[in-house]
């Protein structure tokens, strides 16, 4: 059986000047990068002249490590709506190097339904994120150069919040001392490291509608505190424009192709337990005008990327979703119906059937919001047509239709039925109901969160956290969009309670206020926003020929 990187490396690759003509767009408005990659130079606040496309949500239950294929499914959606003659786009996030070298598992889909070129993709794309780790790091050096100038600024070095980054899980660097060395070398304190793609900016860089939005949303950043307690923001360092300087390109989507040649747009990659998990709304906005159908992700579980992308992105980007499509497999229901990762293979309905109400508490979830919901089962080979029909049945139940899929094996072809009816879903009248109001208090959108898309009990706020929301309240912070971070792995925040845990409470033992980005993260229980490898890290089974051949990249 082919590897995800051979069938991508025989794939027939068509330049980008041509798909980019195909999607709509004039020569003036892409900067190629090499043959099979571009920038898209398109402003988007300029309407096009077409009305905006029908846009579909694909997101789906909690991961776990049997595997789900969200994106595969997205892109071969995505392509059996091209072969229904219907104008497609995908938008879709790019990969962070830490999970490409760690844990298995990049972001460019799978066997016949890839975005290509996928090595490129995982590996350093169009250099956005190597962009956005130097202007975190830039503004990092300009907060310590204020120190040891004199501290004009009056900060608190104990009170700082604006640590370092990097694109690699390094859990070594979770917590570091810096200014070691004497007077010359800095003002000894504290510091830490957070993966690129926990950076605000990067949440900045998905949720700015241009550059100039992007320089107003970073000179917000909070860095931290000064010795009265006052915040100290990236505008009183004085770096804003530099910081959009060293943006200006990674701001632009970058479009490539699927190996259908369906038009895709990879633009930028907040993880969605620690972000907001969604793409950019530059790259959405600019499927949705070019495309009759732009087909997009939530990363993770509808609980995680798909709330936020409903409660956060939606109102941003102005564009409710037309259809939601919830991505299960037979064998990661089976395993949040108790079943090990060693026996997933063979067919247990009695598993499967308790696993069901994993995707049960996603339909429920997904449901409220008022928007059309399907599901998608990304078949594997050892499914068996007993377990499949399971899966349809219990989700009737919820109003909505299942639909077996093969897209891994076949592409779009094996997703027709699928398209088929998210084309149908998408023409009804949708009625978006947002979970929560922007005015609503902060402790009632949690609990919304915890309550109707989680199904727990409720939230739990650690002294710390209460403290700070009383804080927040007196700055006038308090009423800003909540990014929970939480464990994928569970509705609840112990990555082991799998399956629909009920009665849980979520414990939230501090506040990230992101005010750049503007939003409060919710830090859960013991959620890391620096990986660590694992003991076979992905890169040991990497490798490169003298021909530039790569192998053992998925
Ligand atoms: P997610 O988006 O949920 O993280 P991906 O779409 O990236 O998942 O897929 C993860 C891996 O699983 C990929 O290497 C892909 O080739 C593999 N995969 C996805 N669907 C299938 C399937 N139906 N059969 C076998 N492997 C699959």
């Amino acid at each position: 059986m082919q590897t995800d990187i051979e069938i991508a490396q025989a794939a027939t690759v068509k330049p980008i000047t041509e798909i980019a003509a195909a999607a709509g767009l004039a020569s003036h408005e892409i900067e190629p990068y090499g043959f099979d990659k571009a920038k898209i130079k398109l402003d988007p606040t300029v309407p096009r002249s077409k009305q905006l496309g029908k846009l579909i949500l694909v997101t789906s239950i909690n991961p776990t490590p049997a595997g789900e294929g969200k994106s595969t499914v997205t892109v071969g959606l995505a392509d059996a709506l091209t072969m229904a003659g219907k104008k497609t786009m995908i938008a879709l996030r790019e990969p962070s190097l830490g999970p490409v070298m760690g844990m298995k598992g990049g972001a460019t889909g799978g066997g016949m339904a890839q975005v290509i070129p996928m090595a490129d993709i995982n590996l350093h794309f169009t250099g956005d994120f190597h962009a956005l780790t130097s202007a975190h790091d830039t503004i990092a050096a300009v907060l310590d150069n204020s120190l040891q100038q004199g501290n004009p600024l009056n900060i608190d070095p104990r009170r700082i919040i604006w640590k370092r980054v990097l694109d690699i899980n390094d859990r070594a660097l979770r917590h570091i001392t810096i200014g070691m060395g004497g007077p010359t070398s800095g003002v000894p304190r504290e510091d830490g490291f957070d993966i690129t793609v926990a950076s605000e900016l990067m949440a900045i860089l998905t949720l700015s509608t241009d550059l100039m939005d992007l320089k107003a949303h970073v000179a917000r950043i909070v860095v931290g505190y000064t010795y009265d307690k006052a915040p100290v923001t990236v505008a009183d360092l004085g770096i804003a424009g530099a910081i959009a300087v060293l943006l200006k390109d990674a701001i632009k989507p970058n479009l490539v192709q699927t190996l259908a040649h369906t038009p895709a747009i990879i633009h930028g990659g907040p993880f969605a337990n620690i972000a907001q998990g969604t793409n950019s709304i530059l790259a959405t906005k600019t499927a949705l005008q070019l495309a009759d159908y732009a087909v997009t992700e939530g990363g993770f579980g509808a609980d995680l990327g798909g709330e936020k992308f409903l409660d956060v992105k939606v109102p941003l980007l102005g564009k409710t979703p037309d259809a939601i499509v919830v991505v299960a497999t037979v064998r990661a229901l089976k395993h949040h119906g108790g079943v090990a990762l060693a026996d997933l293979d063979a067919e247990n309905i009695p598993a499967l059937t308790v696993g069901l109400e994993n995707l049960g508490q996603h339909l429920l979830a997904m449901g409220r919001y008022g928007v059309p919901v399907v599901v998608a089962i990304n078949r594997f080979t050892a499914d068996t047509e007993a377990e499949i029909q399971t899966i349809k049945a219990y989700t009737e139940q919820f109003g909505a239709t299942a639909y077996a899929t093969e897209v891994w094996a076949k592409g779009g072809a094996g997703a027709q039925e699928l398209a088929a009816a998210v084309i149908e879903v998408a023409d009804q009248e949708a009625d978006f109901t947002p979970l929560y109001q922007p005015d609503d208090e902060a402790l009632d959108k949690l609990n919304a969160i915890v309550t109707t898309i989680y199904g727990g009990a409720g939230v739990e706020l650690s002294a710390t956290a209460q403290k700070q929301l009383a804080e927040f309240k007196q700055r006038g912070w308090d009423k800003l969009p909540i990014i929970m971070a939480k464990t994928q792995y569970s509705f609840s925040d112990d990555p082991k309670k799998l399956g629909a845990p009920k009665d849980f409470v979520i414990h939230i033992r501090e506040f990230v206020p992101k005010l750049g980005a503007g939003f409060l993260v919710a830090m859960t229980r013991t959620i890391l926003t620096m990986p660590g490898l694992p003991k076979h890290p992905a890169a040991f089974d990497i490798d490169i020929d003298e021909t530039g051949k790569i192998t053992g990249l998925f």
